[in-house]
């Protein structure tokens, strides 16, 4: 099963990332990851991609490509892999075709967890953290017992500085005009599937199960 994994912030999209590595017995690939640790490693490719990352910069995608290159021929990819966090443009989505083309492979199916706009602002801003043991709440959908108190420890409750409006609702503007070209691209490759990530967590992940199934 070889996988991307797309979704706007707060889509969900940790929780079901985990739930189909599990499922399907493949990795985890995060760009994240690949990152840490290849500069972690001091790799060539890390040491480059450090220096535009010191510089506040983009790394290039010649770059991430390279990088996601060498991390999906690692021996636990067998069984096949979930992308997340890359590609993140047209020109990446080609580059890893080239790559998985040249590796004998082929895409299976790219997941899109969809959340619209207002759904993900009202669940950033009620979100609310506690300043000591870290468990969050939502005011509508998982209020505390106690209001502005953590349950687990009695804590004070606390609303992110970026969790409002405004910084939400620009944040996912950026998302959805980065990935739109990328979803038409898979989309005319007819391994896109769409997901409604508004509903709870669990018909979510069975929903992503069912969309697989009935592909493969
Ligand atoms: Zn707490």
């Amino acid at each position: 099963m070889r996988l991307i994994l797309l979704g706007p912030p707060g889509a969900g999209k940790g929780t079901q990332a985990s739930g189909i590595i599990n499922k399907y017995n493949i990795p985890h690939i995060s760009t994240g990851d690949i990152f840490r640790k290849n500069i972690k490693e001091g790799t060539d490719l890390g040491k480059q991609a450090k220096e535009y990352m010191d510089k506040g910069l983009l790394v290039p995608d010649e770059l991430v490509v390279g990088l996601v290159k060498n991390r999906l021929t690692e021996n636990d990819t067998e069984n096949g892999f979930l992308l997340d966090g890359f590609p993140r443009t047209v020109a990446q989505a080609e580059a890893l075709d080239t790559e998985l083309k040249n590796l004998g492979w082929s895409l299976d199916n790219v997941i899109n967890i969809k959340v619209s706009k207002d759904e993900l602002v009202e669940r950033a801003v009620g979100r609310r953290i506690c300043k000591d043991c870290g468990a969050t709440y939502h005011i509508k959908f998982n209020p505390p017992t106690i209001p502005g108190k953590c349950d687990v420890c009695g804590g004070e409750l606390y609303q992110r500085d970026d969790d409002n409006e405004e910084t939400v609702t620009k944040r996912i503007e950026v998302y959805e005009n980065q990935t739109s070209p990328l979803i038409e691209y898979y989309n005319k490759q007819s391994v896109l599937l769409n997901i409604d990530g508004a509903q709870n967590i669990d018909k979510v992940f069975d929903d992503i199960v069912d969309a697989l199934g009935s592909k493969k």
